[in-house]
């Protein structure tokens, strides 16, 4: 080969913006990129780039990657760990954490060998890029990770727009659109601050505008926001919130979009106010999502969630004051929940009768404080691996009995009561089984020795 390298951006569920962000750049840049979602077609160029944003990709697609033949690079959330992948996929190069410049000057390195040294690129390993800046790769039996680069600029960004976004769902928007990166916050659950840093980082808004515009021209009607937490674009620091820099980015997107067509997915309990809130009444579909994660203090302080259960309660009521919709997420099991925590969430689940609720067992994510306790958790002591009394004959762990709980309990205390019916309740202990099985093999896969060696 010697040419201009040409490459497939694969993105394996959805079309993730962080894909469609590289795709966009690559192709400004002049090269050659096909946008993809998921394996069916079959991958004809000379390089993969492949976007992952969950542990359990690594599991699931090891057959489809070993069956591509290219150039093979992994990017995307799940670099956190560049030892579990390669562990897990027999991938050529990881571009660990932002990618916009290194996927860059990957290809740029390609393109040099390529056309100026006339090297077959089919011969080219990982390590031919050991002199760039943020990748992986595997030499002599060791896994290298370079230095990594200084974070990307969010300047002038446009993403590659695929021409079936209009069908695209993710839960309820065609696109989840970065308005924002990084959070002060600790959250021991969150992989956010690991792989974008604490510190946010906001694209100007007329950029955001434009992007917006691009998407909606496309044939995107609904468009959600996302960054650390919605109400942080633009502040300087922690719980230092630009109230007027956040409501001038709903009233501008609304504008374009529409209120109905407009989603702030995820919100602090203390990071709101009055203005707050009256915006997001005004200018989108008039939901907040809460991360409420507990209704222990106790287990809110373990998880590092920085918030108060009292905290929680005066969110929701200010919400209501605005006429506002309420939906909270609540993590389950996590290290430590004791049976009497567990009850402390189940009452405030009741308490407050949200509109909605987000009901997950604690995932440990590599990377992150809770991946680096359930790793030092013996599985013994993990109730993910406990077996349930109450539920045994649909064989749930002491994890998965919690989680169906508050799911149950949630569809009857809302603000809308949901009658529980058989067919509910089954596609519950589905919903459950799927989220423990999936957890349970995140959980065993990054108890495993390492094999890899970082430098
Ligand atoms: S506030 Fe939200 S985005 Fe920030 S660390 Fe916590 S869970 Fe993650």
């Amino acid at each position: 080969m010697s040419h201009k390298p040409t490459i497939t951006v694969l993105t394996p569920e959805f079309y993730s913006y962080g894909a469609l962000l590289i795709a966009g750049i690559l192709q400004k840049h002049g090269f050659s990129v096909k946008l993809q979602k998921g394996f069916n077609q079959e991958i004809n160029t000379d390089i993969i780039f492949l976007s992952l944003q969950s542990t359990i990709h690594l599991l699931k697609y090891q057959e489809e990657l070993n069956d591509i033949n290219a150039f093979k690079i992994i990017g995307g959330p799940v670099t956190l760990s560049p030892e579990l992948i390669f562990r897990c996929l027999s991938v050529d190069l990881v571009v660990v954490g932002e990618g916009e410049n290194t996927i860059y000057n990957i290809l740029r390195v390609f393109e040099k060998k390529s056309i100026l040294e006339k090297i077959e690129t089919s011969t080219l390993q990982g390590s031919d890029f050991k002199d760039l800046e943020g990748v992986a790769f595997h030499e002599n039996g060791k896994i290298i990770t370079t230095s990594s680069g200084s974070p990307a600029s969010l300047d002038k960004q446009l993403s590659l727009v695929p021409t079936d976004i209009s069908s695209e769902n993710i839960r309820g928007a065609n696109v989840y659109l970065e308005t924002h990166r990084g959070c002060p916050g600790n959250c021991g659950f969150c992989g956010v601050p690991c792989f974008f840093g604490r510190k946010v980082r906001s694209r100007p808004l007329e950029d955001i505008l434009r992007e917006v515009k691009h998407f909606l021209k496309k044939g995107a009607k609904k468009i959600a926001i996302s960054g650390g937490t919605g109400s942080l674009y633009g502040s300087g620091k922690f719980k230092n919130v630009d109230e007027e820099a956040f409501i001038e980015l709903l009233q501008g997107i609304s504008n374009l979009t529409g209120p109905k067509n407009l989603t702030i997915p995820d919100i602090r309990v203390d990071l709101i106010s009055d203005d707050i809130l009256e915006a997001i009444s005004k200018y989108s579909n008039g939901w907040v999502f809460f991360g409420i994660e507990s209704g222990s203090d106790q287990i809110l302080r373990h998880m590092k969630k920085g918030i108060t259960v009292d905290q929680v309660r005066e969110a929701v009521k200010m919400a209501r004051k605005h006429n506002i919709k309420t939906a909270g997420s609540f993590i389950v099991a996590y290290p430590t929940e004791e049976e009497e925590d567990f009850q402390d969430t189940l009452d405030l689940a009741d308490e407050l009768m949200l509109d909605d609720y987000f009901i997950s067992i604690a995932e440990p994510i590599p990377g992150t404080d809770l991946g680096d306790e359930v790793t030092d958790l013996p599985l013994e002591d993990n109730i993910l691996f406990h077996e349930s009394q109450k539920y045994k004959r649909h064989n749930l762990s002491l994890a998965e009995e919690r989680a169906l709980d508050l799911m149950m309990e949630s569809y009857v205390f809302r603000s809308y009561p949901v009658p529980m019916t058989q067919n509910l309740l089954d596609n519950l202990i589905a919903e459950v089984k799927s989220q423990g099985d999936h957890i349970k093999s995140v959980t065993k896969l990054i108890k495993n020795p390492k094999k890899g060696q970082s430098e």
